[in-house]
């Protein structure tokens, strides 16, 4: 049997919810009904507020120190920060309390599981919305991207900052924050300036990507009136984007898109949607499956094979002749539209 790596972490959460009263008394939590309140035991704080265990979804946050962006907000998370173990030993020690084996599983019966726990989860949980005083610490300061050649000036419009709190999910990276499509931010990512995998982290886990673009505050005014948006992969292609003058373009946190996404760039009237994602072999199958899911409602060109690298590495001059490119279809399309 074949199992994915994180298989392990979703079998340990599914068996976690029905031996959930056994797993709290090994940990030492007392619960009485359905939630635990308590000063926090993974920092060993003293406000006897500080904590919470939510007993129906298996979450928990801790209120002072917020612990739960160390080791997850989930079972295994609080499991890793009171045992001290990491994520994936955590969620062998819950799989070992409930006497349950990877093995005892087929790998297509733990996909349905997975499939029917999503949608039961879509329904349920909002994201979390972060307090927009923290823009002001985000000055755009981050040496880590300014060495790669972006200018201050760019980085500032992206909120850019660095992130130097030991002990927090996102040290040693230097980050953005991510905002939704109302403009509310919903998390942060962060790249590693030390080389360490995964080279970008999210924060929190499991944030809604796919519901929002990177750089969409920032690139709505321009796609509104230009009805043409750009698309690149990664978060550092949206910037050298909008650094040569292209500002109609959003991030895809990756080489897919979402039906939601689609439907964001029908709300900001796009018309046209120029592909500029990387020309590796992974980027070349995206251009096929993201043109197939968005021809049906818009005209979709695509520049990947233009590109020698990746948009947030090729050189200035090549980025200056791409740019002749992306023009050239961007007025074609303005003319089509006022004829
Ligand atoms: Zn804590």
């Amino acid at each position: 049997m074949n199992h994915q790596q994180n298989d392990i972490f979703f079998l340990a959460k599914e068996l976690a919810y029905t031996n959930i009263d056994n797993i709290l008394e090994l940990l030492g939590l007392n619960s009485y009904g359905n939630r635990i309140i308590c000063p926090c035991p993974i920092h060993g704080g003293d406000n006897p507020t500080g904590f919470t265990f939510y007993k129906n979804k298996n979450a928990w946050g801790c209120w002072t120190h917020h612990c739960e962006e160390e080791f997850g907000s989930d079972i295994i998370g609080l499991v890793a920060g009171l045992q001290s173990l990491s994520r994936y030993d955590a969620a062998k020690w819950i799989l070992n309390v409930c006497n349950g084996s990877l093995e005892d599983y087929d790998p297509l019966e733990i996909e349905r599981k997975k499939f029917l726990r999503n949608n039961k989860r879509e329904e349920k949980i909002a994201p979390k919305i972060y307090n927009k005083e923290l823009l002001s610490g985000m000055d755009g300061n981050v040496p880590y991207f300014m060495n790669r050649g972006f200018s201050l000036d760019i980085l500032k419009r992206f909120y850019g900052f660095a992130a130097n709190t030991p002990g927090k999910r996102l040290y040693r990276r230097a980050c953005f924050p991510i905002f939704d499509p109302s403009d509310n931010i919903i998390g942060f990512t962060g790249r590693s300036v030390v080389d360490q995998d995964p080279k970008w982290l999210f924060m929190p886990q499991g944030i809604a990507k796919n519901q929002t673009f990177f750089g969409l505050m920032q690139a709505r005014e321009s796609i509104k009136q230009s009805k043409t948006v750009i698309l690149v992969e990664g978060q550092l292609d949206v910037l050298r984007m909008h650094d040569f003058g292209h500002k109609n373009t959003l991030g895809l946190f990756g080489c897919s898109i979402s039906l939601d996404q689609i439907k964001l760039l029908g709300k900001l009237g796009v018309y046209t949607i120029i592909l500029c994602l990387d020309p590796d072999t992974a980027g070349k199958e995206a251009v096929e499956k993201v043109t197939a899911k968005c021809e049906s409602y818009f005209k979709v060109y695509n520049l990947t094979d233009q590109l020698s690298n990746d948009p947030s590495k090729i050189s200035k001059e090549e980025m200056l002749e791409f740019s002749k490119k992306i023009k050239a279809i961007s007025d074609s399309t303005n003319k089509y539209e006022k004829s």
